[in-house]
């Protein structure tokens, strides 16, 4: 066996120790002689896990009492619509547009009322967060809307905007678990799972316990309505079993790793030896504003689309894959989520340095 250093920007890296575990319980859990897979979500066994991966993320993000966790299916996308559609109830809504997902959501969320772009860095190709201390918020706004974690362009608010009492709602796909975060400071935070938590099929939506009714929009399908899914413990109808007993599993990685504080300084020793490099290299280039960049996804070039091409090439074949940066910003990005270990991203840069010096 082989594995090589992913840097996928999702579905990506999971932690060796938990795919082994996994693959341990394959085809025994626990002594219920069949897989995860295999098992009724209404069986006491299955209710033990999901219970506990909810118990494990609340623990690790500190989630308060009053707040709902739903562990649900349709990935981030789906919560474009559902946010608006449990939400809307003046039917007017802020987003900051400093993405694609974010420009997504704002476009989804116009099928079901107003919407005003608060702030948006599309000027400079989202290389950048705009400033949202003093944004022009009417009185009328449902909710104010960010993507906290631009996946593709590798930009991450240092600092929430200030929503001036307006509920906040928060994407965080893509820095889900990262570092701490005060979750009193949103009404709904969620993410799909494939970035930094598990495999691809589970979106985690944590949400205020008021904002969670039956006032929604006329034609909401059940389904998204995250009173259905509230009420029922994500158990509504069969919930995507076999992923959740993976985030599960992760939560428990988390935990034995030190938790979220932990996490955060690993990540940023992580992150700053690919900064450091990137910032004295004078072959390769960081594509974002420095008071912005992401911990998580990190994007870089070197002006010529041949290099860039050759270097993507040369770095599969080494064993750093997934380099390629996304269509719309071109270069090269990598992902350095949670389970990238550190000694990953030591490799990449030593690498880096090689072919910059074979390449002058
Ligand atoms: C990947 C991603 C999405 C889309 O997730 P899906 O689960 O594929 O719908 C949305 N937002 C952000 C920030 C992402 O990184």
């Amino acid at each position: 066996m082989s594995r090589v250093y992913n840097f996928s920007a999702g579905p990506a890296v999971l932690p060796e120790e938990v795919l082994k575990e996994a693959a341990d319980e394959m085809l025994d859990y626990k002594g219920s002689g069949m897989s995860v897979m295999e098992m009724s979500h209404r069986s006491k066994v299955y209710d033990e896990i999901i219970k506990d991966a909810e118990k494990d993320l609340r623990d690790l993000m500190n989630i308060p009492d009053n707040y709902k966790v739903l562990f649900l299916q349709g990935g981030a996308s789906q919560q474009f619509a559902a946010v608006p559609m449990n939400l809307m109830k003046n039917k007017k809504a802020g987003y900051i547009i400093t993405g694609q997902w974010a420009k997504k959501a704002f476009q989804e969320a116009k099928l079901y009322g107003e919407t005003v772009e608060l702030a948006s860095s599309a000027d400079q190709t989202f290389s950048y967060i705009p400033d949202c201390s003093s944004l022009d918020i009417a009185d009328d706004l449902d909710y104010v809307y960010i993507c906290e974690n631009n996946t593709i362009y590798g930009t991450k608010y240092q600092t929430l905007p200030d929503t001036k009492g307006k509920l906040l709602v928060s994407d965080v796909s893509s820095c889900f678990l990262s570092e701490p975060v005060d979750v009193t400071k949103y009404g709904v935070i969620y993410g799909g799972v494939q970035k930094n938590i598990g495999p691809a099929g589970v979106v985690i939506v944590i949400v205020r316990e008021d904002l969670i009714s039956d006032d929604v929009l006329p034609g909401t399908p059940t389904m998204l309505k995250w009173k259905t899914q509230a009420d029922n413990d994500s158990l509504y109808n069969t919930p995507p079993c076999y992923g959740i007993y993976i985030c599960g599993k992760v939560f428990k990685w988390l935990k034995k790793m030190g938790g979220l504080d932990a996490m955060k300084k690993h990540n940023e020793e992580k992150a700053k030896i690919l900064y450091d490099y990137l910032d004295e290299s004078s072959l390769f280039k960081g594509t974002v504003r420095k008071e912005d960049r992401s911990l998580m996804n990190v994007p870089f070039v070197t002006g010529n689309e041949e290099l860039d091409a050759k270097f993507v090439k040369e770095a599969t074949a080494a064993g750093f894959v997934n380099l390629k940066g996304h269509r719309t910003v071109g270069g090269m990005r990598a992902s350095i989520y949670n389970a990238m270990p550190k000694e990953g991203v030591e490799k990449l840069v030593e690498f880096m340095k090689k072919f910059e010096e074979e390449n002058k």
